[in-house]
């Protein structure tokens, strides 16, 4: 992983340290010994992380945060405050700034490289989300950008596996007003209850009598439905080897009891916020890959599913020895239906056709915008006589009620021809398949349009 880290502090030794720590790991590192440095910084490069120390003289570092919080050119770029140790209110403050994450100094090697880490992770999503934003004018990423969480009335569903009653209390407590806690005392019943349930992060203490918290981790890791979750675990002092562990199987974060409330609050909400962002990202390349083979108008598959997929049914009847049936259907003269009632107009037959298409097809049978006012079904286990029959079904169904378009709804008569062919017993192929329903299509159009030609296999 490679990002750039902008370490600010006044004293040149303590970035000095950080630099060289940071370096050690790849990290690119920029520094700033005073807060407008840094906010300059941020403003004009490319920044991942800032590691911003709270005492410095003049600008402070909440004054900082709260400065490039509040501009919306750096707000998204997370920011770690760096405390003196037991300072409780200046968490309480670094919240109210906008801070992300807490360290303590002196800082620990491993504390601020997991941190680091998850927040330049965090970081690189919301980039790529900001980029689809810009690009595809993506509503929804938009919205979720611009939101608030501090503000978020949804509360994230959290999980907590721990059987010490006293641990549970006190994380109950702190997380009475941000989460919506389920509790687990038995770490298998916590894993189905992860497995079943839609949580955005888990907890997990490793303090069991007689089971292996990390067990449950790459358990979790495992199931495809708790892939993405977030895991945190709860660790005591000196467990730092198994937290090592813990983080190659995968967990996203830990925290060290004595558990600061301020700590939970925050890094909860940097792996609830994360997994937020994962799943709209994975919603957007589903949609994406969606729109390519889905037709804009009639939200029917597109002729590019239907080449890639027609293979796929053919063959599969080929080999199973099963029937297959294709009808390619035209709208009549509907050019002039455009002449007369406009493109639009047009479109909204388009649209209509589609509807009613799709009601009188199975759920299994494919139905396709062809291009234009041409449309493909293909019927797999249907002979030729049912798809015959299917067609003419539709043809009744377009013919008999006549379609409203326009805003005021005006009536006009449609109609529509067909062509159908079948599978061959012979040798046979989707080219030639498709071929004999457009002759069939071609011989309805030349007989007087509004009927329906199926060419006998
Ligand atoms: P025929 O009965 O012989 O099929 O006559 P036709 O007028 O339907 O024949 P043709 O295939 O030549 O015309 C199809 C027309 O469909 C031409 C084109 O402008 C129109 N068209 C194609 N795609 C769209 C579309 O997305 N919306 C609208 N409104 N019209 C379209
Ligand atoms: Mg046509
Ligand atoms: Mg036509």
């Amino acid at each position: 992983m490679t990002a750039r880290i902008l370490v600010v502090d006044d004293i040149p030794a303590n970035v000095r340290l950080l630099e060289v720590r940071l370096l050690a790991e790849y990290f690119e590192v920029l520094t700033a010994n005073n807060g407008p440095d840094a906010i300059e910084t941020c403003e004009n490069g490319k920044v991942d992380v800032v590691l911003l120390d709270v005492m410095m003289p003049e600008m402070d570092g909440f004054e900082v945060c709260k400065r490039l919080k509040s501009d919306p050119a750096t707000s998204h770029i997370p920011v770690v405050m760096i405390t003196a140790l037991d300072q409780v209110s200046d968490r309480v403050r670094g919240l109210e700034a906008g801070a992300d994450d807490f360290l303590t100094k002196p800082v620990n090697d491993l504390q601020l490289m997991t941190r680091v880490k998850s927040l330049v992770r965090l970081k690189s999503l919301t980039d790529e989300l900001r980029l689809r934003a810009s690009t595809t004018r993506n509503i929804g990423i938009e919205e979720l950008l611009s939101r608030d969480f501090a503000s978020e009335d949804t509360r994230p569903r959290v999980l907590l596996v721990d059987e010490r009653k006293s641990s549970v209390e006190r994380i109950q407590k702190m997380l009475r007003n941000s989460a919506e806690l389920d509790v687990a005392t038995d770490p298998n019943a916590g894993f189905f209850q992860a497995a079943e349930t839609a949580y955005e992060c888990v907890l997990i203490s490793t303090a069991f009598s007689d089971f292996d918290a990390l067990r449950l981790c790459s358990q979790l890791r495992s199931l495809d439905r708790t892939r993405f979750l977030p895991i945190m675990l709860l660790a005591d002092e000196g467990e730092e080897g198994r937290i090592l562990r813990g983080l190659e199987l995968g967990i996203n974060d830990y925290l060290i009891r004595p558990i600061d409330q301020h700590e939970l609050t925050a890094r909860l909400r940097t792996q609830v916020r994360r997994k937020r962002y994962n799943d709209q990202l994975r919603a957007s390349v589903a949609l994406t890959i969606e729109m390519a083979v889905i037709d804009g108008l009639t939200a029917l598959h597109n002729r590019r599913y239907l080449d890639s997929h027609l293979q796929t049914l053919f063959d599969r009847a080929v080999a199973r020895r099963r029937p297959l049936s294709v009808m390619i259907t035209d709208l009549d003269r509907f050019k002039s239906i455009n002449d007369a009632h406009g493109h639009d107009g047009g479109d909204d037959v388009l649209r209509e056709f589609a509807r009613r298409l799709r009601k009188n097809v199975r759920g299994i049978d494919l139905a396709c915008r062809f291009g234009g006012e041409e449309f493909v079904v293909v019927m797999p286990d249907t002979e030729g006589a049912v798809a015959e029959k299917v067609a003419e079904r539709i043809r009744a169904e377009i013919a008999q009620a006549p379609f409203a378009i326009g805003a005021d709804g005006k009536a006009i008569e449609v109609t529509v021809s067909v062509g159908v062919s079948s599978l061959l017993k012979g040798p046979d192929s989707v080219a030639a398949l498709m071929k004999r329903a457009d002759l069939a299509l071609y011989e309805a159009k030349s007989g007087g349009r509004n009927r329906v030609v199926a060419k006998a296999a």
